[in-house]
């Protein structure tokens, strides 16, 4: 018997709903509970896959190849499982299953509408995720902020759910902001009624709410909630600011939020054993030795662009002692004469993934100042492909080989589409998405770090390694250390004679967790801490 919490959003986004949502999936597994995490966007694309990083940030990739929202990478770093399709569902997704019903003939000669009809599917993706997982709880967050047109039939779905069960079997939780005014420290509850009462006359009443402040909430203001929002004041929970964003389960646990979920949903839970992951935080709080990692890309300029992988290096840091300092680097404004100075002072180079011409000049510059000068490098998916081009080009003498991404008519496309990508039409969902096996080469720093011969990893790009310049590159000092047997495609290469070169066509920092570091990760802060 599966049981829902919903968590919505109100005055304003990006307030950390996400981690707030995460959190929460944490403390229950805390608790001994099995649990399942799925976000709902409003927005009418099926996928965020097709949408640039400007717009979006990263797109998560899960085992099962959906391109979802960055906040799944969240769910699963807090809750360490792996997602599926099912955690990811949009209006674009909905609407898409119900025309395809409508045009089936499915709906018996009914006029298709919003309710009952749309809300039913959005109804379906949330019962569907419990059955799916046989989950104690499915932890379900509705992107956007609650009043947002495009939110509305998700609004209608849960409160029909929250009808449709027993009262404990279905919890709300509503996350706001409570500002303050500027040149005053006053914090102001007046958003949050608002948010309470639009919530209200959508028919859902909140059971809990928690508040993102820069002050501290006292007991005065969580009364005044309490008595304007209807909740008791111990279901007015603070998120108040942490230095880690993995204190914030801690900080929930503190004040009794696990507790109150329980009781409310009738589910008995273990005693609170936090006590992991609470070491796990005093432990990485201890990082203290700085490690400089330049990240060259072309997003730069929004951080969320790179979060898994951000992620994934800072908590390679935290596990040894590090704090990991990254260095944003514009891919588009390094040249030969700024290449030194950019790179002084750096214990590290990282070249993420990336599509299409802008900056890639750049980013080759990068691994071949890394390659030269023995920097630790770390190339993930384009990153790789980067790797493979500057080898080519200043090692086995291809002079200007490029991938066919932006040249498809070079003389030494090193880089190049396999043959069942030449005729995809469709941008959206055709790439190589998700879990992919690999051997790694038993004398290779890849076997070093995973310690075993099959992996599996994540992939989300379109083109490949091209075979045809295996034996040359080969040659030229390119060590192929991870294969993908079936397909028969280079997914790891090397540089053995560097103390730290290893790039991979899949993405790693998918799958890595604060409480279980990624091992390419942490061989990676490694060298670069050595180095420093
Ligand atoms: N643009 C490259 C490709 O499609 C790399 C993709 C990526 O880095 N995710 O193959």
């Amino acid at each position: 018997m599966t049981k829902y919490i919903f968590v919505t959003g109100g005055v304003v986004s990006g307030i950390g709903k996400g981690i707030s949502a995460a959190s929460i999936g944490r403390l229950l597994k805390n608790r001994g509970l099995s649990v399942f995490m799925q976000k709902f966007d409003p927005y009418l694309n099926i996928d965020p896959g097709t949408m640039s990083p400007y717009q979006h940030g990263e797109v998560f990739v899960t085992k099962d190849g959906a391109e979802t929202d960055l906040d799944l990478g969240h769910y699963e770093r807090f809750i360490d499982e792996e997602l599926t399709k099912s955690a990811s569902i949009t209006t674009g997704k909905i609407y898409s299953r119900v025309i395809k019903k409508e045009r089936r003939g499915d709906y018996d000669g009914a006029t298709v509408q919003v309710i009952p009809h749309v809300t039913d599917e959005i109804k379906e993706a949330v019962y569907r995720a419990g059955k799916e997982t046989g989950a104690d709880v499915v932890i379900t967050e509705i992107g956007g902020t609650v009043g947002d047109i495009e939110g509305l039939p998700f609004i209608e779905a849960i409160r029909q759910i929250h009808s449709e069960n027993k009262a404990e079997d279905v919890i709300f939780v509503h996350t706001v902001l409570v500002p303050s005014i500027p040149g005053s420290d006053e914090l102001k509850t007046k958003p949050t009624q608002h948010s309470f009462k639009q919530l209200m006359s959508q028919g859902i009443k909140t059971d809990i709410i928690i508040t993102r402040s820069d002050g501290e909430v006292d007991e005065s203001l969580r009364k005044k909630i309490s008595l304007f929002c209807d909740v008791p004041a111990e279901a007015v929970i603070q998120s108040k600011h942490v230095d880690l964003i993995y204190e914030v389960p801690l900080v929930f646990h503190e004040q009794g939020l696990d507790k109150l979920i329980l009781d409310h949903l009738q589910l008995e839970g273990k005693e609170q054993t936090n006590n992991k992951w609470r070491e796990m935080v005093e432990r990485f709080k201890k990082a203290d030795k700085e490690v400089n990692i330049a990240l060259v890309g072309k997003y730069v300029q929004l951080p969320d662009a790179y979060l898994s992988v951000t992620q994934a290096l800072l908590d390679a840091g935290y596990e040894m002692g590090d704090l990991v300092k990254i260095h944003y680097v514009n891919a588009e404004e390094l040249n030969d004469e700024n290449v030194e100075e950019t790179f002084e002072g750096m214990d590290g180079i990282i070249v993420p993934g990336g599509f299409g011409e802008r900056g890639v000049e750049g980013m080759i510059l990068s691994s071949k100042y890394a390659r030269e000068n023995n920097v630790p490098y770390f190339g993930i998916c384009l990153g790789m492909q980067i790797a493979v081009i500057d080898v080519a080009r200043n090692l086995a003498g291809l002079k200007d080989a490029i991938t066919t991404e932006i040249d498809p008519s070079t003389p030494f496309p090193v880089i190049d589409l396999m043959e069942n990508q030449r005729d995809v039409e469709n941008l959206g969902g055709t790439q190589r998405l998700g879990d992919y096996a690999c051997t790694l080469n038993k004398d290779s720093k890849a076997y070093e770090l995973y310690g075993k011969e099959v992996i599996t990893e994540r992939h989300r790009h379109r083109y490949e390694f091209n075979n045809e310049y295996r034996g040359q590159l080969r040659k030229a000092g390119l060590s192929l250390s991870g294969i993908n047997e079936d397909l028969d495609l280079v997914e790891i290469v090397e540089i053995p004679e560097n103390d730290f070169y290893v790039a991979c066509q899949f993405h790693p920092e998918f799958k890595s967790r604060p409480n279980d570091v990624h091992p390419i990760f942490k061989g990676f802060v490694e060298a670069a801490s050595k180095r420093r």
